[in-house]
């Protein structure tokens, strides 16, 4: 038998730049390659596409891959769950290091080529496999490749599922427990079932939000509390603006629909916001909408916020980016009076999204907030449910697989330690089948 090889390159310590390598006898299976955009906006004027590897290594920003240059094994591919820039935002700075393919489903695989266009130092020409959930890929004669459909905040979210001669690995990261999503369908519960009877080696799960007790709720009450704000109101012709995660395609139709509710016409205005509707389209999550307009360019967009304010702002409903209160974000220059839409006294702001609890968010966040308020805006705060599932989800999916293993990553040690705590009350224990471990470590499972 072949031993299994975990390997923890980033996002075992933290949330962000994930990236986990999984050796079975010399082959390997690299699972994300993300950035940690927190340590890349800390610096002003980082321009992310004209920094070389090393450089982002040092800063802590993208996984510190060196630890495969002693690993003896071959890497047969590459594989990414999501689209979210913490899976996938160090392709274009790490692939090209490997001879292997990069696999992930419709919606993610057209980011990552997007991601390695937009490169300006590496020439990334690993091929680009677009693989939908529930097909399988063969690594080599004895390795298998499965995606599972899973359901998180972001379309088109898989678990990998590596099929080897010692039992199956559970690739789980990111995932919410959602049975009644708004875009796309629930979680594949019988196959999940079914993997866990063939029989799980081991399960490396994120655990990002498992120091929040009970279940993360469905994102079809997220739809309902921005339903319930923007059309559950006496004061229908105040103007009106929404941000949201410009990734989040399953929230931004809901509010896009809610817009057509209101009579209002809906207007997505930001960069982000063009690149991933654009994505959307082109993979068929989301249809080119009547009446929907959509402006990336600052001039196009400063353009759309003057006609606004002569057509009459009762008339639109902007949805832009600026969530967490980013400088140069279309929210902050609109809250800096730097375009022509005039916040004034009444008008509503409506934040689809939570504050991501670290520092620079919350001043940035602060101060954005603030500076609508002194101009007279109305703030709506964190009307928002998140993708991450919360302790009781783990305990489900836990259960439903029955791994001999379970890794903790994607999270801090306070959150590994909440999942830990949750995983003993199953059975399971630290050491000898639960294992911490760290970036940079390798854990054999004999
Ligand atoms: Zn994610």
């Amino acid at each position: 038998m072949k031993d299994i090889g975990i390997i923890a390159v980033g996002g075992y310590n933290e949330v962000g730049r994930n990236m986990t390598a999984i050796k079975i006898g010399k082959d390997i299976v690299v699972m994300d390659m993300g950035i940690r955009l927190d340590r890349v906006q800390i610096h002003e004027d980082t321009d992310v596409e004209s920094l070389h590897a090393s450089d982002l290594i040092a800063m802590g920003a993208i996984p510190d891959d060196s630890i495969m240059s002693h690993v003896d094994g071959k890497v047969r591919a590459i594989a990414c769950t999501h689209g979210h820039l913490d899976h996938i935002g160090a392709i274009s700075k790490l692939a090209h290091k490997y001879k292997a393919p990069i696999i992930a489903t419709p919606f993610t695989a057209d980011l990552i080529n997007q991601e390695i266009k937009s490169e300006r130092i590496f020439g990334v020409e690993n091929p680009v496999m677009p693989m939908s959930a529930g097909e399988r890929y063969q690594v080599t004669p004895d390795i298998e490749l499965e995606f599972v459909r899973v359901q998180h905040s972001i379309v088109d979210c898989v678990f990998a599922a590596i099929h080897t001669k010692q039992g199956i690995i559970l690739y789980a990261n990111d995932f919410k427990i959602d049975r009644s999503p708004t875009l796309g369908e629930p979680p594949d519960f019988a196959r999940l079932k079914a993997l866990g009877k063939e029989g799980v080696v081991a399960l490396i799960t994120e655990t990002t939000n498992a120091s929040i007790s009970g279940k993360t709720p469905s994102e079809q009450i997220a739809k309902d509390l921005v339903w319930d704000v923007l059309m559950g109101t006496e004061e229908s012709k105040s103007g009106v603006m929404v941000t949201t995660f410009s990734s989040h395609i399953a929230r931004i139709r809901s509010i896009i629909e809610a817009a057509h509710k209101m009579g209002r016409k809906p207007v997505l205005l930001g960069r982000s916001m063009e690149k991933y509707w654009g994505t959307a389209v082109r993979t068929g999550y989301a249809e080119r909408n009547e009446g929907l307009t959509v402006y990336g360019r600052r001039k196009s967009v400063d353009k759309a916020l003057k006609r606004i304010m002569t057509e009459g702002k009762d008339k639109y409903l902007p949805i832009m980016t600026g969530h967490q209160g980013e400088p140069g974000a279309i929210l902050s220059r609109v809250a800096n009076g730097e375009t022509e839409y005039l916040v004034e006294s009444g008008d509503k702001v409506v934040f689809s999204a939570g504050i991501i609890p670290q520092p620079l968010n919350i001043s940035n966040r602060y101060t954005v907030e603030t500076k609508l308020k002194m101009r007279g805006a109305r703030v709506y705060d964190n009307i928002h449910v998140s993708g991450h599932a919360c302790r009781e989800d783990h305990w489900e999916l836990l259960r439903m697989i029955n791994p001999e293993h379970v890794i903790p990553s994607h999270g801090n040690l306070v959150s590994h330690g909440n999942y830990l705590m949750m995983a003993e009350d199953t059975g399971y224990s630290l050491g000898s089948n639960i294992h911490l471990v760290r970036n940079g470590q390798e854990l054999l499972l004999e």
